[in-house]
């Protein structure tokens, strides 16, 4: 499969999940079992630990079909880059989405935290380390003509940023690219509508 028809295929499986559709073969016994010779996963998923937020359901795919890297407020920690990195080059998956999301508590303390000007929480810290850079400058600039809300905002720039530091720090990814082997995507998850909103262009503005 190639990155355009893995980005078809999630997109279809999105609307469908979005108009109240579950498809229930997807974990069923004979697909567990032509799956214990191995894996051909159509997209790594990197998204937020949010329980709202399940890859799987989102985009109606069933076992085996997404590699999926969660951890809260989808940041670009070392891990999930690495994570991807080993996606592309050992198991040559042809897309790589990073989809944020509508009330991300994350996203909300990385908020908090910059207008507050507190101290985090300790462990929290290496989560908000990677989102409050993003929401300090959208805080900043952020105006009344923004087409989306400050908070909205920071969900979607800090998936652009991950985008961008998977697309430029990673030398594996990099080159994927360069061979049109993989298309890495942002996107933004309304827990509202259900609907995956893929970015085009400039996700935030
Ligand atoms: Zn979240």
């Amino acid at each position: 499969m190639n990155p355009k028809e893995a980005l078809e295929r999630l997109r279809e499986g999105n609307r469908q999940f979005a108009a109240g559709v579950l498809d229930s073969q997807l974990g069923s016994l004979v697909r567990r079992e032509e799956l214990t010779s191995g894996q051909a996963p159509i997209a790594t998923i990197v998204s937020c630990s949010d329980s709202r937020v399940p890859s799987e359901f989102v985009f109606n795919q069933g076992l085996g079909d997404l590699f999926v890297i969660r951890v809260a407020g989808n940041v670009d920690a070392p891990a999930v880059v690495a994570s991807a990195e080993f996606g592309v080059a050992n198991l040559n998956i042809p897309l790589l989405i990073v989809v944020g999301h509508s009330n991300c508590g994350a996203v909300q303390a990385a908020i908090a935290h910059v207008k507050s000007d507190a101290e985090g929480v300790q462990n929290l810290a290496a989560i908000l380390d990677h989102i409050a850079p993003v929401a300090r400058d959208a805080y900043a600039t952020y105006s009344s003509k923004n087409k989306y809300s400050l908070e909205e905002t920071v969900e979607r720039k800090n998936v652009q940023n991950v985008v961008n530091v998977l697309k430029t720090q990673s030398e594996v990814i990099a080159a994927a690219i360069q061979n049109q082997d993989v298309l890495v995507v942002g996107a933004h998850y309304s827990l509202e509508t259900g609907v995956v909103d893929f970015f085009d262009g400039d996700a935030a503005d």
